[in-house]
């Protein structure tokens, strides 16, 4: 059984101030919630200690937007696993879709990412997901596979199960544009027959694969009832604590 998995993406938003307090109210509204759901925040780097602080007292994990392969040294900018380790991180996205098409991070790079979170004791969440026009030209699943096989190339089955995987079609991130329940599933179905194949079909069974792209409370319940979506990443909505409580109440 695999424990449903919320996680808010804050992307470049928030300030000192109100950061703070959209983690103390998650850590207060999540109270009865957070034993039947993992529920992570990634708030901007600038603010991982301070949010930290306010979740100390609550079970919500913290989780970075990025980080840089290199362990440390001249990589002006960058922010490494044990740096982020050392503030309480848990989890990192890796691949997220903006890095991918905004700032043009590469499969290359971004598995370069996942192996070197893992190797220093982060849980990376690996974004996958397919433009419009890939959809639009019937090629999700040869670009879900791609991004898959090479996000996770040269990674063994024990340190797999370190991953989770979100399928964020690009064309749904921040549109207000969301797949149906039906296209979710199929896309996370052929991802689980893919790690299958590329593992164990026994071990794949136990990875959560998160669904993103304009989740609301309006639709997270439709989108969890599905077989093999185990769990939501949330952009816009996660910013609003109650609309996220309310992702986290209906992702239970
Ligand atoms: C995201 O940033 O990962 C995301 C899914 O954003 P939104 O929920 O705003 O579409």
């Amino acid at each position: 059984m695999r424990k449903p998995f919320v996680a808010g993406n804050w992307k470049m938003n928030t300030d000192s101030r109100t950061s703070v307090e959209l983690a103390e109210r998650i850590a207060s509204g999540s109270m009865d919630t957070s034993q039947k759901a993992t529920i992570a925040v990634c708030p901007p780097f600038v603010y991982l200690q301070a949010v930290a602080k306010a979740l100390s007292a609550s079970s919500v994990a913290i989780g970075a937007q990025d980080m840089y392969f290199e362990a440390k040294g001249a990589f002006t900018g960058e922010i490494s696993t044990a740096m982020l380790k050392d503030i309480g991180c848990i989890y990192c996205l890796c691949g997220h879709s903006e890095r991918r098409h905004v700032i043009g991070e590469t499969d290359e790079l971004i598995n370069k990412k996942v192996t070197a979170a893992i190797g220093g004791g982060l849980l990376p969440i690996l974004c996958v997901g397919e433009l419009l026009a890939e959809r639009e030209a019937t090629q999700t699943d040869k670009v879900v596979t791609r991004q898959l096989k090479e996000g996770l190339s040269g990674l063994s089955a024990e340190k797999l199960s370190a991953v989770t995987i979100a399928y964020e079609p690009v064309w749904a991130i921040g549109t207000g544009l969301t797949a149906t329940p039906q296209q979710a599933q199929d896309v996370h179905e052929m991802i689980r027959e893919l790690l299958g194949q590329m593992y164990d079909a026994s071990l794949t069974e136990e990875i959560r694969i998160l669904y993103g792209g304009s989740v609301k409370p309006g639709n997270a319940a439709e989108l969890m009832g599905q077989k093999d979506v185990d769990g939501l990443l949330v952009g816009g909505a996660s910013l609003k604590a109650d609309d996220f409580l309310a992702i986290i109440n209906a992702s239970i």
